[in-house]
């Protein structure tokens, strides 16, 4: 090979031909290092001819500089990446980027300096020293992470280093993942359970495309079954892939893949620490480690010898990634298995209507689980019609709830209100003159956070402190609360049961892993009565003293005219469910509604998940929806009201005209003002057999447009604002 085309991480730069030097072993997915004017850029060598652009003549060609000392991509991921690219209309390089993603990773092996204390005692004391001394026993880490755990400043370390109390240790920051032991644990399954972990076990052992669909209600041992499909990989010495919701990737969960497995999965999501990613891609790349359990970016990683792809709640709505590439890891997943010649296990209680379909239609092999393990009931469903049995004046809580609750604080057992509001209220206005508070950037109201004492926007993150007065009218201490949040749902709790212990569980209070952990244990210990959270309890915790489940208000997901509204308000309805009666104690579930008679909130309270998803491809397949249908939407965005209107109306005048695709808008986008800018949509409705992403493609080629404005490409959009 003489000469290579580099797919490079910068996607203006389109494809760059180089000259291979005398000498250079470079084959088709080498990561390599190229001049690009005075600077070096990192590429990937690609197959000429699967990459477009022009032919550069030989003597204009500049040679690379270097290979770096990581394996090749392999073809199973070149084609992944071109798949992405193609079906999201994203540039390949962007794909390319989340699956080079640590720059460090690729620099070959390093060391790094840690300190630990030495068990010298320094000739002088002062408090702080003192105070670093007792806070970093059993601790080694770097002298900055050491400083924030102590609380002390770096000087004060770097003292204590110089006395001799603290030593350093040189770490190899590749240093092995401990290993993880399919046999740690003896499992005893169930019937039901063993016949579906036997399928995915020979499926791992077949090394061949297979996709599954494993579908069973919540404490039917999915985690159970799949793990016992990951110990069959490990004994073969490959690797697996557990994707995860972001906020399902907890404490909890890892603890009990500790428990299975005798040591903890290499993770991978958004809040690594750049040494972690490194270490993480390393021995990804390199094969050694051997469980990952991460959310979505983790599906691009250039696993070595993948065998097992697991997606756990597969249908939850995160997979999908929103800004950037727009793609769902669930589909994604499916493709890289294809790619790569595996089994993919698609897992849940609540399995997305597409998936159900893939599964009717025989693409995905079915699996069930239908009862839960060890003869634990599901909880009973029972409808509070809110019409018919209002909470007093100024409450949110009906008498039913408000019975069932002191019921529970009476027993000792434990009560779960589910509302998925963060916040006192959604919405604050002055008592005075009516001003609401709105974020500046964003078309969406400022919401109350009492705990925190801010007003927060839950869209752009803009936060203030609430005003002394009202910035409309200045009347002093003006704020009142409309509507609820959890915060004024624990606050109600309170005033009923006022020796309750009362958690609130959102993603503002139990943002850390660390806190976390200890809510789990908290509530695992009985130290908690009531739990008040949002979507962030109705999945992965198992509590069996937990025995009831406020819904506090069914039919708020179903405002907003979303297309998966319903299909959303039973999954999250139905998974919240399933946290009560866990244990031996049978649960109850009341749910608060106006409206008993629609359909997914009358199939919740018939437990008949049938009737919801029959109803529910019904009224998709009549609107041309997913799967029946395909959507994609284009996002035309400006920090310019006018420029970003301007450039949706030429984009709405130059529409293709075709038999197999509708075209709507240009319209304000329901979030017509967002971080900033502003925003237009168009929505392409098209049957299932147009080929949408080349009449995009086509369509906006032929346009160009302002600086200020972006384009962004949604294909099989799930946010619709
Ligand atoms: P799911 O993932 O379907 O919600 P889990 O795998 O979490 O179900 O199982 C629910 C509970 O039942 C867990 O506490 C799990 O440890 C337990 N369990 C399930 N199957 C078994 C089994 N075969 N042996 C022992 N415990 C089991
Ligand atoms: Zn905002």
């Amino acid at each position: 090979m003489n000469r290579a085309r580099l797919l490079v991480l910068n996607a203006p730069l389109g494809v760059l031909d180089y000259r291979v030097p005398q000498g250079m072993a470079v084959e088709p997915g080498s990561i390599v290092v190229a001049p690009l004017g005075p600077r070096q850029i990192v590429g990937v060598v690609w197959e000429p001819e699967r990459l477009p652009g022009d032919e550069v003549p030989e003597a204009k060609l500049r040679p690379l500089l270097d290979v770096l000392p990581v394996p090749p991509l392999k073809p199973a991921l070149r084609r992944l990446i071109e798949w992405t690219a193609d079906y999201y209309c994203a540039p390949p390089s962007a794909v390319l980027r989340m699956v080079i993603a640590s720059g460090g990773a690729l620099r070959g092996p390093s060391t790094t300096t840690e300190y630990r204390l030495s068990g010298i005692e320094p000739d002088r004391m002062t408090p702080k020293r003192m105070q670093a001394l007792d806070a970093l026993q059993g601790e080694q880490a770097s002298m900055r992470e050491l400083a924030e755990l102590a609380g002390v400043s770096e000087a004060v370390l770097r003292s204590l280093s110089q006395l001799g109390a603290l030593e350093p240790v040189t770490v190899d920051c590749d240093r092995p993942y401990p290993a993880a032991d399919p046999d740690h644990l003896d499992v005893t399954l169930s019937s039901e359970q063993a016949a579906v972990a036997d399928e995915l076990i020979a499926a791992v052992q077949a090394r061949a495309f297979a996709p599954f669909l494993l579908d069973g209600v919540t404490g039917s041992g999915k985690t159970e079954v799949y793990s016992e499909a990951i110990a069959a990989a490990l004994r073969t010495g490959r690797q697996v892939l557990v994707l995860l919701p972001e906020i399902a990737l907890t404490e909890a969960f890892l603890r009990r893949f500790e428990d299975r497995f005798g040591a903890a999965p290499v993770t991978w999501h958004s809040s690594l620490k750049s040494s972690e990613r490194r270490r993480a891609w390393r021995a990804i790349a390199a094969g050694t480690a051997q469980v990952v359990v991460g959310a979505r970016s983790a599906l691009f990683l250039p696993y070595a010898k993948l065998s097992l792809i697991v997606v756990d709640e597969a249908h939850e709505v995160s997979f999908k990634q929103d800004d950037g590439v727009r793609y769902n890891a669930r589909d994604v997943a499916v493709m890289r298995a294809r790619f790569e010649q595996l089994p993919v296990v698609l897992a849940s209680a609540t399995p997305a209507l597409e998936s159900l379909q893939m599964a009717e239609s025989g693409i995905y092999r079915n699996l069930d689980l239908p009862a839960r393990f060890g003869g634990a009931q599901l909880p009973e469903i029972r409808l509070v019609n809110l019409t018919e049995q209002p909470p007093d004046r100024g409450n949110w809580l009906s008498p039913a709830i408000n019975t069932a609750l002191v019921d529970r604080l009476g027993k000792g057992e434990q009560s779960l209100l589910f509302l998925n509001r963060r916040g006192y209220a959604p919405l604050t206005l002055c008592r005075k003159c009516g001003h609401r508070f709105q974020c500046d950037n964003c078309s969406a109201w400022l919401v109350e956070h009492r705990f925190s004492q801010r007003l927060a926007c839950h869209h752009c993150g803009h936060e203030e402190k609430p005003p002394l007065a009202c910035p409309e009218c200045g009347e002093p201490d003006c704020m009142v609360a409309c509507g609820p949040g959890v915060e004024r749902i624990a606050d109600e709790v309170a005033g009923l049961l006022p020796e309750a212990r009362i958690a609130v569980v959102t993603s503002d209070t139990l943002g850390s892993p660390e806190r976390a952990a200890a809510f789990v244990a908290e509530a695992e210990a009985g130290a908690i009565d009531v739990i008040v959270g949002t979507q962030l309890v109705t999945k992965g915790f198992h509590f069996p003293e937990l025995t009831l489940v406020g819904v506090v208000d069914a039919d708020l997901g179903l405002e907003g005219g979303d297309l998966r509204a319903a299909e959303r308000t039973y999954q999250q309805i139905a998974q919240v469910a399933g946290r009560a009666g866990r244990g031996a104690k049978p649960g109850e579930v009341l749910i608060q509604t106006r409206h008993p008679e629609a359909p997914v909130i009358a199939a919740l309270a018939a437990g008949d998940r049938d009737a919801f998803y029959d109803a529910e491809t019904e009224a998709r397949r009549h609107a041309g929806a997913p799967p029946f249908g395909r959507w994609a939407a284009i996002i035309v965005s400006s920090e310019d009201d006018t420029e970003a209107r301007e450039a949706a109306n030429r984009l709405g005048a130059t529409r293709p005209h075709l038999p197999d695709i509708m075209i709507y808008g240009p319209a304000p986008a329901p979030m017509a003002l967002l971080r900033g800018r502003y925003r237009y949509r168009l929505l392409l409705n098209a049957r299932r057999s147009a080929h949408v992403q080349d009449v995009i493609r086509k369509w906006l080629d032929q346009l160009d447009f302002p600086r200020g404005v972006r384009i962004g490409v949604d294909i099989d959009p799930y946010s619709f604002v």
